[in-house]
């Protein structure tokens, strides 16, 4: 029998931002479809519950928690990876921070910071603890989470375009770095999804959807499974020449 390329065959999985949204629905994804998944989120609580429901439907799963702003925490997540399962073989590094749709002047020095730190310096720390390991077992794959804001200004907030322009940034320059090494690596251009992120975003802004619906082919939310699906896909050798690209999914927002 053939092997089918889209199995993740006990492949070990780093995803960060995996207590909720797009990083959870990936977390359950990947588990079921056969990798042994590391979490990573800062709160333990919520990780715990998603590391639970892996068990419970048969998967394997171990919580890293932590903060991806800090190298040390990363490091020790990538470190969970190694002495659990022996090995890193891909990572879908999803953990994000989003403002408000302020107006630029508006913005707070902090939430600048803020925003750059979790997005960029979150994507930066986890790349280099990622490919450390990855280049001891020749190779890996990896995904970082970017947004249409990454590539065009969609009206929710300067900061997050900034640091999601710089997410895919930070994913071309790897790609081209280590394609000869055995290492993908990809960007999610992802729309607007039903997340707890995109639930306080419309709570704090009611009416806001009609700014992310104003170009949505789709007129409608993505369910974070949807996501999942596309990092599933860049994460697994089904995608085997694919690497230095920004897969939208996104209801076909940069379509129009
Ligand atoms: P979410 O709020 O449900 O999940 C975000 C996750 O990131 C949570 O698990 C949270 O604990 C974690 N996180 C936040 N800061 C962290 C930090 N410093 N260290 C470790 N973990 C941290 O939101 P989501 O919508 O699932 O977001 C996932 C990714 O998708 C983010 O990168 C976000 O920018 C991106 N995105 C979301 C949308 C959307 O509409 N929801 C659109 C485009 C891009």
């Amino acid at each position: 029998m053939t092997k089918d390329v889209r199995d993740m065959d006990g492949r070990v999985v780093m995803i960060t931002g995996a207590s909720s949204g797009i990083g959870a629905a990936a977390a359950r994804l990947f588990a079921e479809r056969g990798a042994r998944v590391v979490l990573m989120a800062r709160r333990t609580g919520q990780l715990e519950a998603v590391v639970r429901e892996v068990a419970a439907a048969g998967g394997h799963a171990v919580a890293a928690p932590g903060d991806v702003r800090s190298g040390e925490d990363v490091a020790r997540a990538v470190a969970t990876a190694v002495e659990r399962f022996g090995r890193l073989d891909a990572a879908f590094n999803n953990a994000g921070h989003a403002t408000l749709g302020q107006d630029l002047h508006e913005i707070p020095d902090e939430d600048f910071d803020t925003v750059m730190d979790v997005n960029v310096r979150g994507v930066w720390n986890c790349m280099r603890h990622q490919i450390r390991a990855m280049l001891l077992t020749g190779g890996g794959a990896i995904v970082n989470t970017a947004s249409t804001a990454g590539l065009i200004a969609t009206g929710v907030g300067a900061p997050y375009v900034a640091a999601k322009h710089a997410v895919i940034g930070l994913t071309k320059a790897a790609a081209a770095e280590y394609g000869e090494r055995g290492i993908r690596v990809n960007a999610l251009a992802v729309g607007s999804t039903l997340t707890e992120m995109m639930e306080s975003v419309v709570d704090r802004a009611p009416g806001i959807e009609k700014v992310f619906f104003a170009r949505a082919v789709q007129q409608r939310f993505a369910d974070p499974a949807e996501v999942a699906e596309a990092a599933m896909w860049l994460c697994s050798d089904a995608s085997s020449f694919v690497t230095g690209a920004t897969v939208p999914v996104d209801g076909g927002v940069l379509a129009v």
